[in-house]
């Protein structure tokens, strides 16, 4: 599914929207939707998809991201960015040769990369995101198979999937993942009968931290789906 021929086509379709700049698509709510956070966001800039956030730099950072995460994880999602204060995945294909689309919210983004964060909170989130397309098109229907009267055997599933890549990611750089599980935690909340409850701040931090664990361990990304299933049912 992840071979390189699809990572280009994505990056060069990814790239030859980014001129195209401001675009409505409204109908990609009409999906399957997950995010990174559980509260109702602040804001409703959800609808205008933006291909770059102004910040050049910024954006070759996030290309370079997301190639690093579509080697771990086994999607080919499309990206977006909208003005919203969350992040969201959705099954709903926009970039022509992607399958699904991840949009990260500029206000967030804003947010983690705020000097007490370290900026590798963004990389969370975003491989939090492509978890979420991961379960959407999983042979094994983790999104299915997660459904329950809240959102959050979902979101801590994809807490600890998004922990497993931190891990491939960093190595056993134990400071900075402890500084992604403290911008993740403040993610959590005590609304555990909300439908769109993602998990306690106590469960978002072990379940990121059982992922960082299986990837210290040496297991394969889908036997880490597996055992994280189980972990993130007893949590
Ligand atoms: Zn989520």
């Amino acid at each position: 599914m992840c071979t390189s021929c699809t990572r280009r086509a994505f990056l060069t379709t990814g790239l030859a929207t980014a001129f195209i700049g401001l675009e409505a698509h409204p109908t990609w709510a009409k999906g399957r939707v997950a995010c990174a956070i559980g509260t109702e966001s602040r804001t409703s800039d959800r609808d205008d998809l933006l291909s770059k956030s102004n910040d050049r730099a910024f954006d070759n950072a996030l290309v370079v991201e997301l190639e690093r995460i579509l080697r771990i994880i086994p999607v080919n999602p499309g990206f977006k960015y909208v003005k919203d204060d969350n992040a969201f995945a959705t099954d709903t294909t926009i970039v022509t040769g992607t399958t699904g689309t991840v949009l990260i919210g500029l206000k967030l983004v804003n947010e983690l990369l705020k000097p007490d964060q370290g900026g590798v909170a963004v990389a969370c989130v975003l491989a939090h995101e492509c978890s979420h397309i991961f379960q959407f098109f999983s042979v094994n229907q983790y999104y299915e198979r997660l459904e329950a009267s809240t959102q959050r055997l979902r979101e801590l599933h994809a807490d600890l999937l998004a922990g497993f890549y931190m891990g491939k990611r960093m190595g056993a750089a134990a400071g900075a993942m402890r500084s992604v599980e403290k911008a993740m935690m403040d993610f959590g909340d005590y609304n555990n009968a909300d439908p769109k409850d993602h998990g306690t701040p106590g469960q978002r931090s072990a379940a990121l931290d059982k992922g960082y664990v299986f990837a210290m361990n040496g297991l394969k990304f889908d036997d880490a789906a597996i055992e994280g299933e189980k972990y993130v049912r007893v949590l």
